[in-house]
């Protein structure tokens, strides 16, 4: 089966079992397609394991204090005893372990060789898939080799609703450290799911989420080669099929597990058809077609999103494949047939942030779906059209009307952020405070119409979103009256270690373009237009919007170019960062952690430069230098958000010296472990910023006054760039090298259309590549 694979450029590797890194590769090596994720858990388990499979917008709260995206019946368990050993880590030798993601292929394959006390050896092959072909639908298929022995082999397939949830980690002090195969034992665990029906002979299991009542069916069909009887059994919550088979020595025995999953919360789920019949009849079908053609469809489909999703870099092998990593994950997190869930901060390969939505959707990985699969850019932003209702008892909490997007949004629109961190020492504020989130929605939505061109999106859904949330803002904004400014008190930038500021320039500056953009939205609407979106909208309300937005202070930059942060930033402590770890990561300087840098100018993350990303018509290369420079040493990239944005504003500004650490530290978060927490799940908006980085700021791409433009700069050992981007219904194949760059327009013939490269505006015609000259070698030294 190994040689089924794809070339090693498309692979991501893992040799040798160690019980330290097993957590980090089970986040690794999700499988996955936007509907459900399954984590790269052995198919036995382990002692230690830290396994899931989650389900997009399954959420519950019962027992747990915010919602947690539920750690969904798992159904993997595929357990082997070969002469009545149980072959697993714990029990025997491993003599070999190899696995492999093929990210072409959205598969997972292992071979292990384990050795019993007795010296018997027998090799366990697996290759696993969760199909992107029909979602409901993941195979498993595993190969059992004695390899210097003759044995009864027994095999145990079974569906497992036994799921806990992490839920919070007590207070140890600080820097406890405990052994990996014991370290998830020590959290409390939350208990989401019911058993509501179980069927052994057919292993169908059925249970509930507590609290918010979903119904989740799994249906398994089991399959032998060479043919064997098949026991079913059932326990408390679990339903398993088993067969014991003599195998000789060198012979191979093949099981197959096909397994189809249906939620009351799916769109074919009806009265009529409900969870069981569903899943059932799914699997009937899958079964029908065989694992393999089940296989070979979800091996096309990745095929189709590939083609427009790849970005590929020649000259660095590495890059290339961390850059495609992050790609890969991205394929497996969104839904663009689900427009009621969005991505989780940790999209559905763990437990981290409990599979909360963040403004890491919109702002991080939102242009990754616009640029190559809007469709699903789409469906992630109607979730916040669908989630408008809790957004609006978010806004009325804060007294004030209209709708404010919650910091952390699970399945009902409600805030869901936790008010203590995990071990119950400090308050956490950005519920709160960190109210740019609503802005970046609107941002969002504007951004993806004008890349596609889907004027439809804004009257059916987008003008509602940003009308409801600018009557918010007008709510929520203090008048002073006397100076005729309006200001936003008491609030948190992205910028987390100084909560309750007042006038964040960040927040101050979206804001008040949120307002303009609304404020141009209703003037180009008709009135029947606007009172669909909003029925009771009035003119004296716009009038306010267009006030507010022109008196919200805009924070200025001072002589030297810099603009403050918040009001009285300049004013605080300047501590140095002096020291960088192992991954080359700035460490806090002694005394000071994430709760006590609010006295000090350090920055978790970008907060005026992503304001100068986010809009860059409005800074000149002057201001972005000096911003650059003041902010990147005080920055301590405490989140996996900001190296890649970092990276971008440098290659922009022209400090590329920088670029390529910025590069590695985003590109490599999850591969490296760089931030040391990625067994909780990918860190998936850093994955967004990955590609931002590769395709905003090695490929110099922006939209600029409603123009696709270019900016390219590449690395000396990269010998070209090559990625596709979807803009206005065509797509575009870019290809660059040092000296020149190709682009090519794939539309129907006859379509031609404008880009802009280096300021020159170019012009392209469908199917024909234009090359266009970047620089002389002379230039690009100096650049
Ligand atoms: C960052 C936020 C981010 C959140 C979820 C935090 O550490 O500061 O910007 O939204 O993680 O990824």
């Amino acid at each position: 089966m190994r040689t089924r694979l794809s070339p090693d450029a498309w692979l991501v590797t893992q040799s040798g079992f160690d019980r330290a890194t097993a957590n980090v590769f089970e986040t690794l090596f999700t499988v996955g397609n936007g509907y459900l994720g399954t984590r790269g858990t052995l198919e036995e388990g382990h002692e230690g394991e830290l396994s899931g499979t989650y389900l997009a917008g399954v959420f519950d709260s019962h027992d747990a204090a915010v919602a947690d995206l539920v750690n969904a019946p798992d159904w993997l368990s595929l357990s082997v005893h070969a002469g009545g050993v149980r072959l697993d880590v714990d029990t025997c030798v491993v003599v070999a372990h190899d696995r492999i993601l093929d990210m072409a292929q959205g598969l997972l394959w292992r071979s292990t060789v384990f050795e019993d006390e007795r010296g018997r050896r027998t090799r366990v092959e697996t290759l696993r898939f969760a199909s992107q072909a029909t979602r409901d639908l993941c195979g498993l298929r595993m190969w059992i080799t004695p390899l210097n022995h003759t044995a009864p082999v027994t095999v145990e397939g079974a569906l497992d609703g036994r799921r806990r949830n992490l839920d919070r980690l007590p207070a140890y002090p600080p820097g406890t450290e405990f052994e990996p195969a014991v370290r998830w034992d020590k959290w409390a665990k939350s208990k989401h799911l019911k058993e509501t029906a179980a069927d052994a002979e057919l292993c169908y299991l059925q249970m509930r989420t507590i609290g918010s009542g979903v119904d989740i069916g799994y249906a398994c069909a089991m399959s032998c080669s060479p043919a064997h009887e098949w026991t079913a059994s059932r326990d408390h919550e679990r339903v398993a099929h088993r067969l014991t088979a003599e195998v000789a020595e060198g012979d191979t025995l093949t099981v197959t597990k096909l397994v189809t999953i249906a939620t009351s919360r799916d769109a074919g789920v009806t009265a009529d058809q409900p969870v069981r019949e569903r899943c059932l009849a799914a699997l009937t079908e899958h079964a029908a077609a065989g694992f393999d053609e089940c296989l070979d469809r979800s091996v096309f489909a990745w095929q189709r999103l590939w083609a427009d999703a790849d970005c590929e870099i020649v000259g660095d092998p590495a890059a290339a494949r961390a850059v495609r990593f992050s790609v890969y994950h991205l394929l497996i997190a969104a839904n663009p047939d689900d427009p009621t869930v969005s991505v989780g901060a940790k999209s559905l390969s763990g437990e981290g942030y409990r599979g909360h939505v963040f403004w890491d959707t919109e702002i991080l990985m939102l242009p990754f779906y616009l640029h190559t699969r809007p469709a699903a850019a789409r469906s992630l932003l109607r979730f916040r059209h669908h989630t408008l209702p809790g957004a609006r008892d978010t806004a009325a909490r804060d007294s004030a009307r209209g709708a404010r997007y919650p910091w952390e949004v699970a399945g009902t629109g409600h805030e869901e952020c936790p008010l203590w961190t995990p071990d119950g020492r400090d308050r956490i504020w950005t519920g709160e405070q960190e109210l740019h989130v609503t802005a970046d929605v609107a941002y969002a939505v504007l951004r993806y119409v004008e890349a596609t061109g889907d004027t439809g999106f804004l009257t059916d859904y987008g003008a509602r979103i940003l009308f409801e949330t600018s009557r918010y803002w007008a709510d929520r904004v203090d008048h002073d009256e006397k100076a005729g400014t309006y200001h936003l008190r008491a609030v948190m930038g992205p910028d987390e270690f100084h909560p309750g500021v007042d006038d964040n320039a960040f927040t101050n500056r979206m804001v008040s373009w949120h307002l303009e953009q609304a404020v141009l939205l209703h003037d180009r609407l008709t009135p029947a237009e606007v009172a669909g979106a909003v029925p009771d909208l009035t003119a004296d309300e716009v009038e306010r919007w267009r006030a507010v937005a022109a008196g919200l202070v805009r924070r200025q930059p001072r002589d030297d170019g810099v603009i403050e942060q918040f009001d009285g930033y300049f004013g605080l402590d300047e501590i140095p960062v002096a020291e960088w770890d192992d991954n080359d990561m700035p460490r806090y300087p002694a005394g000071y952690h994430h709760f006590n840098t609010d006295t000090t100018t350090l920055v978790k993350q970008p907060d005026v430069l992503m304001l100068m990303y986010l809009l860059p018509d409005e800074f000149s290369r002057a201001d972005k230098v000096a911003n650059f420079r003041f902010y990147e040493p005080r920055t301590l990239h405490k989140s996996s958000l900001s190296p890649a944005i970092h990276a971008i504003m440098g290659i922009e500004i022209g400090e590329v010296e920088h670029a390529l650490r910025y590069f590695t530290r985003s590109a490599f978060v999850d591969l490296a472990d760089n931030q040391g927490n990625t067994a909780e799940g990918i860190h998936i908006a850093s994955a967004g910023g990955t590609w931002q980085l590769t395709v905003c700021g090695f490929g110099g791409m922006r939209v600029q006054h409603g123009m696709l433009t270019f900016d390219p700069w590449l690395p000396a050992h990269w010998k070209e760039l090559r990625f596709r981007i979807r803009w206005r219904g065509d797509a575009i194949g870019v290809a660059i090298e040092h000296t020149r760059a190709v682009f090519t327009l794939d539309a129907p013939a006859g379509t031609s259309g404008s880009i802009v490269v280096r300021g020159r505006q170019v012009e392209l015609t469908a199917a024909v590549p234009k090359v266009v000259q970047l620089s002389t070698d002379a230039e690009l030294v100096t650049r």
